[in-house]
């Protein structure tokens, strides 16, 4: 191991043997610079900041007081700031390029939301001031209610849920709640294979047992499949739509008017609402509940575990079962609706979901995107993203195989499969090769229905330019892997760490350049 100085271990060569440039001294390429972990940059008796010794003082946790310090490193203010921006270069960002993860919405998060957002009388609200100081912020979760209320054509919405996973939960146990209120409980939630994980996930968390609901060779939910599978144990149906192959349910009225016949409910996963924003209204469909990812749709930020925001749209019939808190107007006030009014309103509320009112943050950068876009710019939004994904749809079906573009256009993200690559090549192949070129990958291997899938979901915030570009990287990945070139098997070449055993480094991830540590990986 190399020690520039003292205690200061820098990365080996050996982990960017990436091609035949040389090695450099430091592990550093240029600006792709190294970083070990701050435990090991930094040591438990150095400080940036010098603070007076504690005084001493009797110990109000008897035996349970500490007695040791825990071993946290030490740095100077300018090691700490080129650590984390050392990291944060080694990443790629929706700010940097092309984010193309389908099921995602990776769409630019304007600056004005951002400014919004910060504005003191916002950013530094107390989820416990009095509701007389705090009417403004309570006008904005009011307002951006009326409008996710408008836009889906539905009765009511749970602004709590914290994210699209919180807003199934929140879903199901409002149906639950419902189904219990008439005395009948059910057992079985029905999902569609090509679900998003985090639906059977909900569906076995709040304790019902799940079947699959097979798909058509379309790519659509197997209408006659679900038919026949109702019955009085089902209490709902989790539908997403438009669906994660990138197709809208055509027959998705139909699917709730049998679904409602047979005494279930219609949980409609509305990740993809940004396709179908401004033009279809998922009420009209016989939609019971629905989650909206304010951070997919209202391009409010996401990725790196949050935060998220996942506000529910009800129907009428769950609405007295909805959570608390909410907002509502009195003459010209707005209040926040706690427990002890509970009788007035939703008579038979679940309960809370979160400890107070929601993403606040997130409420405040859906509203200004939503005012900035107005009515006519949502619906913009909704034809755009379709526009773009067809656009790499058609330009790229001749190279990859689109496993359902012959039933038509898509709707806002692009599928295509492995087959037809050259053996031995796979999907992984390609998304290795991606990141050379400088893009983060599509997702992959998502939806299960298709073998080998990309999912390519390149939104409506990006220009023809930086589609052309995208798209003349993925033809060229597809002519490689067509045409077996073996090179393609070592991508990525360019990027801080080559490919890894993903399995392995899920398992036993190693974190830390000690040789002891090396020395086990290369094991
Ligand atoms: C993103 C997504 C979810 C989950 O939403 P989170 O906000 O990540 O919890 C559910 N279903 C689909 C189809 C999604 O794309």
């Amino acid at each position: 191991m190399t020690m520039l100085k003292e205690g200061r271990p820098t990365a080996p060569q050996a982990v960017n043997e990436a091609d035949s440039a040389p090695a450099t001294v430091t592990g550093n390429r240029a600006l792709m610079l190294e970083e070990a972990l701050i435990f090991e940059i930094g040591s438990t008796d150095t400080t940036g900041v010098d603070f007076a010794e504690a005084p001493k003082v009797a110990s109000r946790l008897g035996n349970l007081a500490r007695t040791d310090g825990i071993g946290l490193p030490g740095l100077s203010e300018q090691e700490t700031v080129r650590h984390y921006t050392r990291l944060s270069r080694q990443n790629y960002a929706i700010d940097l390029g092309l984010f193309p993860l389908g099921s995602c919405t990776m769409k630019h998060n304007p600056r004005l939301n951002e400014k919004v957002a910060r504005m003191p009388g916002f950013a530094d609200l107390h989820p416990l001031a009095p509701q007389s100081t705090v009417q403004g912020a309570l006008a904005v979760i009011h307002e951006l209610a009326q409008w996710l209320v408008t836009l889906t054509g539905m009765h009511s919405v749970a602004m709590s849920p914290k994210a699209g996973a919180h807003g199934e939960l929140c879903g199901l146990l409002a149906i639950r709640s419902a189904l219990e209120a008439r005395g009948d409980a059910r057992s079985v939630i029905l999902v569609p294979e090509s679900a998003h994980g985090t639906n059977p996930a909900t569906a076995a968390f709040c304790g019902y047992k799940v079947e699959d609901i097979p798909a058509t060779p379309d790519g659509r939910v197997d209408l006659e499949a679900l038919k026949a599978r109702l019955g009085p144990d089902v209490a709902a149906v989790m539908i997403t739509n438009p669906n994660t192959c990138g197709l809208f349910e055509r027959e998705m009225k139909t699917i709730s008017d049998a679904v409602h016949a047979a005494g279930a409910f219609v949980y409609c996963d509305g990740a993809n609402f940004n396709a179908i924003v401004g033009r279809v209204r998922p009420g009209d469909l016989g939609v019971d509940a629905m989650h909206i990812n304010l951070h997919k749709t209202f391009s409010t930020p996401h990725g790196g575990g949050g935060p998220g925001s996942g506000p529910v749209v009800l129907s009428e019939a769950l609405t007295p079962f909805a959570p608390l808190p909410f907002v509502e107007k009195q003459g010209d006030r707005f209040v926040l609706v706690e427990e002890e009014t509970v009788e007035d309103h939703h008579a038979s509320s679940f309960g809370r979901m979160v400890a107070f009112h929601g993403q606040m943050g997130m409420f405040t950068r859906a509203l200004t995107y939503i005012l900035s876009h107005g009515a006519d710019g949502l619906r913009q939004v909704a034809s755009d993203a379709v526009l773009n994904a067809n656009y790499i749809l058609r330009s790229l079906d001749d190279v990859l195989d689109a496993p359902f573009g012959g039933s038509g256009p898509c709707m806002h993200e692009a599928l295509f499969s492995d087959k037809g690559l050259a053996e031995g090549f796979t999907t992984l192949d390609i998304a290795k090769g991606l990141i050379d070129e400088g893009f983060h990958p599509m997702t992959m291997y998502f939806p299960l229905v298709v073998h080998g899938a990309m999912l390519v979901e390149p939104t409506e915030t990006e220009s023809k330019a930086a589609l052309d570009q995208f798209i003349l990287a993925l033809r060229s990945l597809a002519e490689r892997a067509k045409a077996g070139d073996e090179a393609l098997k070592g991508a990525p070449y360019f990027a801080p760490r080559r490919r890894l055993d993903e399995t392995l480094a899920a398992r036993k991830p190693v974190l830390t350049w000690t040789e002891g540590a090396l020395a086990q990986a290369a094991e």
